[in-house]
């Protein structure tokens, strides 16, 4: 039987379990495109809030989003990718506590899921993608040859966004990124379209006591494996 290198890769997971660090390794070591999702969603969250601090019904931010002008830049260094809301740069807003607390109601309506899906299919059918997010294996890309799921409990995966917001200048402490983390898993996990779940042929890997090195390593032996 002949076996192809998978050209299209997703991973999906929860809030902080290590998908966006390991999917840039991975597919810089592969020479593929990354692509987070997430980073849609939040573009769409600060869309959708304008200039208040809280969301408005429904129908407003489903407005909102459907007007809004989104574009993705790739940077060449460590294919980190640059988001510009109606022309300018917003990439350094999109991980603000504010985000973070309003990016699940925002993602739950459908009509927001269906506006950006479709260009989310586009960008993966191109192939030679990596694909992060929470519906990629089950909605966006239920054709890929190589779907990752990876997980942590919910205290490991706060540490780390913790670290990682002082890493960036963000001052949180540490319950209220628990209590957000835990939220978002539940909204995430119990919405009606596309919830997070984990496709029935994903390969499941718990990153509680793997590093991203670990888990790059990981997914690599699966993918020579699979050739
Ligand atoms: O991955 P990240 O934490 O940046 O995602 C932010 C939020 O965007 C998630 O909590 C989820 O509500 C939403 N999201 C989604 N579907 C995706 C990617 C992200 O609903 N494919």
């Amino acid at each position: 039987m002949i076996k192809i290198k998978p050209t299209q890769i997703t991973i999906d997971g929860p809030a902080s379990s290590g998908k966006s660090s390991v999917g840039k390794r991975v597919a810089s070591r592969l020479g593929y495109l990354f692509f987070d999702t997430g980073l849609v969603y939040r573009a769409a969250t600060v869309a959708a809030l304008g200039h208040d601090e809280t969301l408005p019904q429904p129908s407003e931010i489903i407005e909102r989003v459907r007007s809004m002008e989104f574009e993705l830049r790739n940077s060449d260094h460590q294919n980190e990718t640059r988001i510009f809301l109606n022309g300018e740069d917003c990439s350094d807003a999109l991980h603000l506590p504010l985000i973070d607390a309003n990016v699940s109601a925002v993602s739950a309506l459908p009509e927001v899921r269906s506006l950006l899906t479709d260009h989310q299919r586009k960008i993966g059918q191109s192939g030679n993608v990596v694909l992060v997010g929470r519906d990629i294996g089950t909605v966006v890309l239920p054709e890929a040859e190589l779907k990752i799921y990876l997980n942590a409990s919910a205290e490991v995966r706060a540490e780390r966004r913790q670290a990682e917001n002082l890493s960036n200048g963000i001052q949180t402490d540490y319950e209220s990124v628990l209590e957000n983390i835990r939220k978002r898993d539940d909204q995430d996990s119990n919405r009606a379209v596309a919830p997070l779940i984990p496709a029935d042929d994903a390969i499941i890997i718990n990153t509680d006591t793997l590093d991203i090195d670990g888990v790059v390593a990981e997914i690599l032996k699966r993918i020579d494996e699979s050739i």
